[in-house]
């Protein structure tokens, strides 16, 4: 079958830098989408495509499949959910749509840990909110937004201050044996491919078919927040010696667990995260079509920035290839992209590595690079057929990296809430004990 090319990918830009800066002032949201039909400058041929997915499929079901075989009802579901990551897999590499379909791997997973936390915790406590004996007893799950949180006062007086254990499931090592596993794999791309909270700000804000609160006036400086609120939240906890975050700002405390309210101040708390989660999770993101919650306020989404400088994937502008007409920076979900960025055609240290942005630029100006190697100039063209260059690409690497790590920390959860949701029918309950 003959295979249509993006007409503009070896184009040259034609706009004067004034008119490229008015463009994107004045327009920025209703620059050129790819052309329907077409096929992105990072689709694979058949061959490597079906490569990669096979190999993908094979440490996929070794992992899930294999690691289940104990347990028959958990190794089918686990079946059906590497099957779903196989299809996914082979139409992102196919079709060069990364976000697209990363997306709807992202989205299930973030609402898979909602559907399967709760009940699990009912399950082995016998009830949510957590009681003064919970805290005392150190059988608080610890999640990774703790650890910025964590480092100063470990390091200075040695002391854990979070009510966990150390070694236990979802203790203090596995989870930081898990982040430091994700640094090095996807860096910064833990936001768009293993963090199951960033699964739910993506499903709010993929909802609605359209934007409904404009972003033209944004002011982009905003993005630096997180980062402000990182410094604050880690001096503090150093001070008070307390994870304040996790006392007073957490947004996701309200779909997970949190303190039994028994006195105003927790009853205050408790409406804190309710409101931060409506807000920052659910409306803004619905209405702008944006994660809010990841871009604009997240500290651990700041300090995954800086820790993923030492991970060698990046995403890069094409310098001879953009021409600044904004689309990028009116989809970049994370508020990635901003005209100063682009004027050194650079994207923030913020970047998701979500792959939004190169499904929207016009011109294939956008590409998952590595550290100290130089952008592919060739366009498709010139790739394809070239079965080895596809496979050890970077957009190849990364995205096999990412789905490989994605789909092993998710899929003891998206399994037994498959499994969940299979005993709701039959039984009405959620909960498998
Ligand atoms: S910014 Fe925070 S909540 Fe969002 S995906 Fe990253 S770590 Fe998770
Ligand atoms: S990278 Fe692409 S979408 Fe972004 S400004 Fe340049 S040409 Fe436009
Ligand atoms: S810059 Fe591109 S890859 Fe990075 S978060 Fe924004 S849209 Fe995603």
């Amino acid at each position: 079958m003959k295979e249509t090319v993006n007409p503009f990918a070896d184009a040259k830009p034609r706009l004067s830098r004034r008119g490229r800066e008015a463009r994107l002032r004045v327009n920025p949201e209703q620059a050129p989408a790819f052309m329907p039909g077409s096929r992105r400058v990072d689709s694979h041929s058949r061959g490597s495509s079906i490569f990669l997915t096979a190999l993908l499929f094979l440490f996929l079901g070794f992992m899930l499949i294999g690691g289940n075989r104990r347990n028959p009802r958990m190794m089918a579901a686990s079946a059906v959910y590497v099957v779903f990551l196989t299809v996914l897999a082979y139409l992102i590499f196919r079709t060069g749509f990364v976000s697209r379909y990363r997306s709807i791997f992202f989205s299930a997973y973030g609402l898979a840990f909602v559907l399967g936390f709760i009940p699990m915790l009912l399950e082995q406590r016998g009830h949510l909110a957590l009681t003064g004996q919970d805290i005392a007893n150190l059988d608080t799950p610890l999640c990774h937004l703790t650890i910025p949180m964590l480092i100063v006062p470990g390091l200075v007086y040695g002391v854990l201050i979070f009510p966990t254990k150390l070694f236990s499931d979802l203790g203090f090592f596995p989870m930081l044996f898990l982040w430091l596993g994700a640094t090095l794999t996807i860096g910064k791309g833990w936001c768009s491919w293993g963090c199951f909270y960033g699964g739910l700000d993506e499903f709010f804000s993929k909802l609605l078919p359209k934007r409904r609160l404009s972003s033209r006036n944004f002011n982009y400086k905003l993005r630096w927040f997180p980062f402000a609120l990182l410094a604050v939240i880690v001096l503090w906890a150093f001070l008070a010696l307390e994870p304040v975050y996790c006392s007073w700002l957490c947004p996701f405390k309200a779909v997970t667990e949190f303190v039994k309210p028994v006195n105003l101040l927790i009853w205050i708390q408790t409406g804190l995260f309710i409101a931060l989660f409506l807000g920052l999770v659910v409306v803004l993101p619905l209405l702008m079509k944006r994660r809010t919650q990841c871009g604009l306020f997240c500290p651990f989404g700041a300090f995954q920035s800086l820790a993923g400088l030492v991970n060698p994937y990046r995403v890069r502008v094409d310098k001879d290839k953009c021409t600044q007409c904004g689309a990028c920076v009116a989809e970049c979900p994370t508020f990635s992209i901003t005209e100063e960025t682009l004027a050194k055609h650079k994207v923030s240290i913020s970047c998701a590595r979500c792959g939004r942005c190169m499904e929207v630029c016009p011109r294939g100006a956008i590409q998952y690079a590595l550290l100290g190697v130089p952008l592919r100039g060739g366009t498709e063209t010139a790739a394809r057929g070239r079965f080895w260059k596809e496979v050890v690409r970077p957009d190849s690497l990364f995205v096999f990296a990412a789905l490989l790590f994605g789909g092993i920390i998710s899929g003891g959860m998206v399994a037994s809430s498959l499994l969940r949701i299979l005993h709701f029918v039959q039984t009405g309950s959620l909960l498998l004990k």
